[in-house]
């Protein structure tokens, strides 16, 4: 969304984004804890990395690597099989050039909502989106009922908008009224949804027996991924500590929201979801310690 903003600014289309997060990221946040003792960790929770394959997009991310927002994270990457307790196939995952943002992956979207051209509005939710048939134009309004003004045009980047299930969180039908829009309707269902929890852990030791920065999991019913995330350029990480992202698999995660109802996950519910992961991460036998962080997100 937001490199969509960044372009049309580039081409003198005056952007207006609109995000009900606190800031820029979305599902490229950085997540910013901050210990009992006061020591500050921060977890890229969403997007780990990424690759790029097509030619104008290598040469809009080269853009971002001489501005220092992006950086190579020159890591190895492996699969773990949990039936044999062994890795394998290293580096079959790690044959693209892997990216991230500096200090944290949200970097890029921070510096993107910033260029001339683009007011971002951070901490608006759009709870209308009316289209004006007599004006061409689009009418926004936020949840709170607020008018956001007129728009030739709107570039949605969450399926939510549409969904029928925001109203079991907001108590409010979705912005869009898809009847409305027929032809939308099917393109819209046929976007895949995937949820997933993502479990920030912070460990006082590294993890000795994992020779890799990232891994996936074979045979494993809960966990699909795990990163160093400590181990990416540019990181802040109090002395000697050692910091991992993994992620749940999406059938993990359908299970546990399918039981939870589409609501929130209370603080409670998170806090089981951590258990139950950290468990099958210890249950690899790799000697994992006890973390000195420990928090699960939904995605
Ligand atoms: C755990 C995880 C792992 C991933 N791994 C990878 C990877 O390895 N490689 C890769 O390339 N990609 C990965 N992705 C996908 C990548 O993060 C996304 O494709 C990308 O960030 C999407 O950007 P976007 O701007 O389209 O949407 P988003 O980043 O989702 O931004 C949409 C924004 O809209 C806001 N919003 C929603 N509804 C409203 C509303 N009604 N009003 C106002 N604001 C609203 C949301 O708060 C959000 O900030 C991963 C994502 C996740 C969650």
């Amino acid at each position: 969304g937001a490199v969509c903003a960044s372009l049309l600014a580039a081409r003198g289309v005056a952007v207006t984004l609109f995000d009900s997060g606190r800031g820029p990221g979305g599902r490229m946040a950085q997540r910013r804890e901050v210990m009992d003792d006061g020591t500050e960790l921060r977890f890229d929770h969403g997007a780990p990395y990424f690759t790029v394959s097509n030619d104008e997009v290598v040469r809009v991310v080269g853009g971002w690597e001489a501005r220092g927002l992006v950086a190579e994270w020159k890591a190895m990457f492996a699969c773990f099989d949990r039936e044999t307790g062994k890795f394998r196939d290293f580096d079959k995952e790690g044959t693209m050039k892997k990216y991230v943002g500096v200090p944290g992956m949200n970097s890029i979207c921070k510096s993107l909502c910033q260029e001339d051209g683009v007011v971002s509005k951070f901490g608006v939710t759009i709870g209308k989106m009316d289209w004006l048939q007599d004006r061409s134009s689009w009418s926004l309004a936020s949840l709170d009922g607020k008018d956001l003004g007129s728009f030739d045009f709107v570039v949605a980047t969450d399926k939510n908008i549409a969904s029928q299930k925001v109203s079991g969180l907001t108590g409010k039908p979705p912005p869009l009224d898809l009847s409305v829009f027929p032809h939308l309707s099917a393109m819209i269902q046929d976007i895949p949804v995937r949820p997933c929890f993502a479990l920030m852990l912070a460990f006082s030791e590294p993890l000795a027996m994992v020779p890799v920065q990232g891994f996936s999991f074979y045979n494993s019913d809960s966990l699909s991924w795990a990163f160093c995330d400590s181990s990416k350029p540019g990181r802040h990480v109090p002395p000697n500590s050692q910091s991992w992202v993994l992620r749940s698999t999406t059938e993990y995660a359908s299970k546990v929201i399918d039981s939870m109802g589409p609501r929130k996950p209370s603080a409670d519910a998170l806090a089981k979801v951590a258990e139950e992961l950290f468990r099958e991460f210890q249950a690899t036998g790799l000697n994992i310690p006890q973390p000195i962080f420990m928090k699960a997100h939904r995605w």
